[in-house]
């Protein structure tokens, strides 16, 4: 491993083969895949249909560029814009990168209507990415630090707290948009009330901000309708999502509708891959998938089904601070760190996550059976009850 550079530690398992939510090592060892590569394999490992989309995709073509026309593209967009309530779309690689063209975008329009140096509002515990804009407008130091200078012209506040969005909209005139996860996902499973949601479009319409919702993690039907802010019946002006998108095919998209989609003009942004006609063909068959599989429906049931049992097995239990999430997008909050978790669950068989020291992550594949959602819960609670039984020495950030 020494020829790679050490930018993450890396658990001692090597898998080879996937099917559906299942995994085998090179040892030969099955896991069950309660992570889905970070909410990325929206159709579980090697599905048939999407398998053969992608084979006959490669077959006929891979890559042309953004000087033709590309059919793949075409439909994507048409799709994407159609189950969203947008307008148009900037196709590129990344979660990152759709965020940077949100933030281009943000900052263009801004310039447009005379504010010289635009600024965003984004939220405290917020994921945006690694790029130097991104990590700007992430809300953790830990990750920001040693990489200053940092991007300025953000402002960041504290999530689901509509005073002090209000208190800068009376006191900073550089603000040209609000940019948030509706759920956060690195952040701890943090949920926007619908009501907050709804406040920040109220007030972007007063203040002529963009609307802009993060949804590369939570987006594409993990949590029931294709996207959280549909939840809460409202639309953003620009959408970004990436993850779960492509179902592992590398793939981002930076959405916008109204004034925002009259943005970019020729020249102003733009990139090599981005749309390229297999990443476009994986992402519509995604989104085909889970229309006709009814996975939205599946990922609601299924997110209920594991919340209910960790619900029922944790009762009464003081060391869960909170269950929480929609759908396949579940956060169980513990009153202490619990990293060694994910080794844990390895040697069990199972793939789990813990994000900010504390909170369990679980965002499995939206085909998952119901059987196979209570095994993860049955899987996984005995390593939890083992880490809360014994006393507890270090407080959680949070607690
Ligand atoms: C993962 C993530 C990103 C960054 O995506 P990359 O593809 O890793 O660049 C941005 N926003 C959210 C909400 C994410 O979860």
């Amino acid at each position: 491993m020494n020829s790679l550079m050490n930018t993450v530690t890396r658990l001692p398992v090597r898998f080879t083969r996937g099917e559906g939510v299942w995994l085998w090592d090179d040892q030969g060892r099955k896991y069950l895949d309660g992570f889905s590569g970070i909410a990325v394999n929206t159709l579980g490992h090697a599905h048939p249909r999407f398998t053969r989309v992608l084979q006959e995709q490669v077959s006929r073509l891979i890559h042309v560029s953004n000087y033709f026309q590309i059919g793949e593209l075409e439909k994507l967009a048409d799709k994407l814009v159609s189950v969203g309530g947008m307008e148009n779309a900037f196709f590129c690689n990344s979660g990152c990168e759709a965020n940077e063209a949100a933030i281009k975008l943000a900052r263009l329009y801004g310039h447009q209507r005379g504010v010289d140096n635009p600024a965003i509002i984004v939220m405290e515990n917020a994921f945006h990415g690694r790029t130097l804009a991104t990590l700007s407008a992430t809300g953790n130091r830990k990750a920001q630090a040693g990489f200053e200078p940092l991007v300025t012209g953000f402002v960041r506040v504290p999530l689901n707290d509509i005073a002090s969005v209000r208190q800068i909209a009376a006191s900073n005139r550089n603000v040209v948009a609000v940019l948030l996860e509706p759920i956060q996902g690195e952040g701890g499973i943090n949920v926007s009330t619908v009501e907050y949601l709804r406040a920040l479009r109220d007030i972007c319409n007063q203040q002529n901000w963009l609307f802009m919702l993060d949804e590369v993690q939570c987006g594409i039907g993990r949590t029931g309708p294709w996207f959280v802010y549909q939840h809460a019946n409202v639309l953003p002006d620009v959408l970004t999502l990436a993850k779960g998108l492509g179902g592992g095919v590398p793939i981002g998209v930076c959405l916008a509708r109204g004034v925002a989609a009259q943005v970019f003009k020729p020249g102003n942004h733009g990139t090599t891959f981005g749309g390229n006609p297999l990443a476009c063909a994986a992402a519509l068959a995604v989104l085909e998938i889970v229309e006709s599989e009814k996975l939205r429906e599946n990922a609601e049931a299924m997110g209920r089904v594991i919340r209910d049992a960790l619900a029922r097995e944790f009762a009464g239990n003081k060391g869960v601070v909170e269950i929480r999430g929609r759908g396949l997008m579940i956060g169980m909050e513990l009153d202490r760190p619990c990293y060694e978790l994910m080794a844990q669950a390895l040697d069990v068989g199972l793939l789990i996550n813990v994000t900010t020291d504390n909170v369990i992550r679980i965002v499995p594949s939206l085909i998952i059976s119901d059987a196979e959602a209570r095994e993860i819960v049955t899987r996984l609670a005995p390593l939890v009850h083992a880490i809360l039984a014994k006393p507890c020495e270090v407080k959680s950030a949070k607690g």
